[in-house]
C-alpha cells in the first residue's frame, strides 16, 4: 500500500486545513476509492493568499535574479531526490502510468533548471540618443499572477504556472485541479524547501468558478494564466477583461496527423500509437485527427489498430502496463457518448469502443476509422484514448482538414518530402508542428497555440516574457 499524503492549502508559508472548510474527495481513478479529504478555500483564504501575494511580490521583484536562479535550481535537485515518491503520487491521483509520472517530475526539474538561466538574461536596451540624453527599456515583472492548472499533468502544469512567474520576479497564487492536489502541492513544497519565500507561492484549492472570480475581481492580481478547456477559458478571459489583466491562455486542441505516402509508415506507427495512448489521451497535444493518404490508409489502419490493441491497460503503478485509466468518471462517459454517435453516423470501429473492468475509470485504447465530417467527436476534442484516421485524395485536402477546426495547438506530419515538409510549415495554422517525430514540447521551445487553442506560449524565453511587462525611461 502506498501511502498518499494529507493535503492542504500552502497560504503564506503555513499549511492551512480543517476549521469549518467544505473539502472534496480525491480519487484513485484505478479504483474509485476515496485517496484523502481536500480542504475548499473560503473567501477569508482567498483574500489571506491575495495579501500574502502582494507583499510577496514587493519582496521578489527586489530579489536579485542570482536568488531566484538559486531556489529555481534547488528545487530541481529537490525534485529529481524525491523524484520516485512524487511520482507514485502523481499515477495515485491521475492515474497515468508509473513511468509517465516520473518523466513528467524530470519535465518540471528541466523547467526549472532552464528558467533559472533565463531569469538571469532578463535585458532590456539603451536607445540612441544625443548627447544628454537617455532613453532605456526596462522589462519588469508584471505582478502577482493568478494560475489555474488542469489535472492531465499534475506535475508539469503546476511546474508551468509556478516557474515562470518566479524566475521573473512576480508572486503567484496557484490554483491546481482539485482532482490532483498533492501532485502540485509537492512541486510547490520544492521550491519552499529551496528556500522561497511562503507569501511567493501559495496553493489554494476549491470551487473552481468561485475561486477564480474572487481572485480576478480582484486589482492585487495583474496576470491570468491558465490551462484547460477552451469554453473555461473564454469565460475566465471576460473575467479578466473587467480589470485588463494580462492572460496566458493555453486552451484545448484537436491534434491533426498528416500521414502522406512517402512517409516511413512502420516508423509513424510505432511512434504515434504510443503517443496517442499517453496518459489514456488526455493530453492537449494529443495527435486526435490522422488523416492519412487514401494510398496508404488501409495499411496505417491495420497496423495502428493492431498496435492499439496490444497495450496493456490497468493501474498505473503495475510496471507492465501500457495505460493507465481516465483520471476522471467524467471521461469515459465522455468516450461512450463520441464513440456512440460516430458509429451512429457510420464510422468503423476498428478497436476497443467500451469501458474496462468494472471498478476505476477504464476505457480501451479505441480506434475509429471513416468518421464523417459532422460526428461529434470530428468537432469537439475528444480528450481521451480514441484515435479517428480518415482517408484523403492529397496535401490540398489534407491540409484543408487539418485546418479545418477553430483549434490550432499541435499538429504533427509524416512526410519525406523536404519541399512537402516546408510547405506544411507554412501553411498549417498551430502553434506547434512536429514533423516525423512526437517532441512537441522542451525546456526552451515556446509551447501554446493560435486561433481557439489560446494566445501566448509557457516554456521558453517566451515562458518568462509572458510575466513580465515593459517600460521605457526618457532622461534629460
Ligand atoms: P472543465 O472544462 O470543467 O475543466 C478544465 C479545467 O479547468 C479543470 O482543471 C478545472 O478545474 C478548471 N476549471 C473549470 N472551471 C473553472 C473555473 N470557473 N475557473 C477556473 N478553473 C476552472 O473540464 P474537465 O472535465 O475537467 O476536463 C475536460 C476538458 O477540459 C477536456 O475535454 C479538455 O478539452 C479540457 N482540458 C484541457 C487541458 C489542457 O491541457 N489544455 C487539460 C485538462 C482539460
Amino acid at each position: 500500500m502506498i501511502a498518499y499524503p494529507e493535503l492542504y492549502m500552502m497560504i503564506d508559508g503555513e499549511r492551512v486545513t480543517g476549521g469549518n472548510r467544505d473539502t472534496h474527495k480525491v480519487l484513485n481513478p484505478a479504483t474509485g476509492d476515496v485517496l484523502a479529504e481536500l480542504p475548499l478555500a473560503t473567501a477569508a483564504d482567498l483574500d489571506r493568499a491575495l495579501a500574502a501575494a502582494q507583499r510577496g511580490f514587493r519582496r521578489w521583484r527586489n530579489t536579485p535574479a542570482q536568488e531566484r536562479a538559486a531556489v529555481l535550481q534547488g528545487a530541481a535537485r529537490l525534485l529529481r531526490e524525491r523524484a520516485d515518491a512524487i511520482g507514485r503520487i502523481a499515477t495515485l491521483e491521475e492515474g497515468k502510468t508509473f513511468t509517465e509520472s516520473r518523466l513528467e517530475v524530470g519535465m518540471v526539474a528541466n523547467l526549472f533548471d532552464f528558467y533559472a538561466g533565463e531569469c538571469q538574461r532578463l535585458y532590456g536596451r539603451v536607445l540612441v540618443r544625443p548627447a544628454g540624453l537617455r532613453s532605456t527599456v526596462i522589462k519588469e515583472p508584471v505582478g502577482p499572477v493568478a494560475a489555474f492548472a488542469p489535472w492531465n499533468f499534475p506535475l508539469s502544469n503546476p511546474g508551468r504556472k509556478l516557474g515562470a512567474p518566479i524566475a521573473a520576479g512576480c508572486s503567484v497564487i496557484l490554483k491546481s485541479a482539485e482532482e490532483t492536489p498533492a501532485s502540485a502541492l509537492a512541486v510547490l513544497q520544492a521550491l519552499l524547501d529551496a528556500g522561497l519565500p511562503g507569501d511567493v507561492a501559495q496553493a489554494v484549492f476549491g470551487v473552481p468558478d468561485f475561486v477564480s472570480r474572487h481572485l480576478l475581481a480582484s486589482p492585487i492580481i495583474r496576470k491570468l494564466s491558465f490551462t484547460g478547456s477552451t469554453v473555461i477559458g473564454r469565460h475566465l478571459l471576460k473575467l479578466a477583461a473587467d480589470d485588463l489583466k494580462r492572460t496566458t491562455m493555453e486552451l484545448g486542441g484537436h491534434g491533426p496527423v498528416l500521414v502522406f505516402d512517402d512517409a516511413d509508415i512502420e516508423k509513424a506507427l510505432t511512434m504515434m500509437v504510443p503517443h496517442k495512448f499517453r496518459n489514456a489521451g488526455q493530453v492537449c497535444v494529443s495527435p486526435t485527427r490522422f488523416i492519412v493518404q487514401d494510398t496508404v490508409f488501409d495499411d496505417f489502419v491495420k497496423g495502428f489498430a493492431e498496435r492499439a490493441a496490444a497495450i496493456k491497460v490497468g493501474n498505473g503503478l503495475d510496471p507492465d502496463v501500457g495505460m493507465g485509466p481516465m483520471a476522471n468518471p467524467r471521461r469515459p462517459e465522455a468516450m461512450e457518448r463520441l464513440v456512440a454517435d460516430a458509429v451512429a453516423r457510420g464510422a468503423g470501429l476498428e478497436t476497443g469502443g467500451e469501458r474496462i473492468g468494472n471498478q476505476g475509470f477504464f476505457y480501451a485504447p479505441t480506434v475509429l476509422s471513416n468518421v464523417p465530417v459532422d460526428a461529434e467527436i470530428m468537432n469537439d476534442e475528444p480528450f481521451g484514448p480514441v484515435a479517428i484516421i480518415n482517408p484523403y485524395k492529397d496535401e490540398d485536402a489534407m491540409i484543408a482538414e487539418a485546418n479545418r477546426l477553430p483549434y490550432g495547438l499541435a499538429a504533427y506530419a509524416w512526410t519525406r518530402d523536404a519541399a512537402r515538409q516546408r510547405r506544411l510549415a507554412s501553411e498549417l495554422e498551430t502553434g506547434m508542428l512536429t514533423i516525423n517525430s512526437t517532441a512537441v514540447a522542451a525546456p526552451d521551445a515556446p509551447f501554446g497555440g493560435v486561433k481557439w487553442s489560446g494566445h501566448g506560449s509557457e516554456d521558453g524565453i517566451e515562458g518568462v516574457e509572458a510575466c513580465l511587462v515593459t517600460k521605457a525611461i526618457h532622461e534629460a
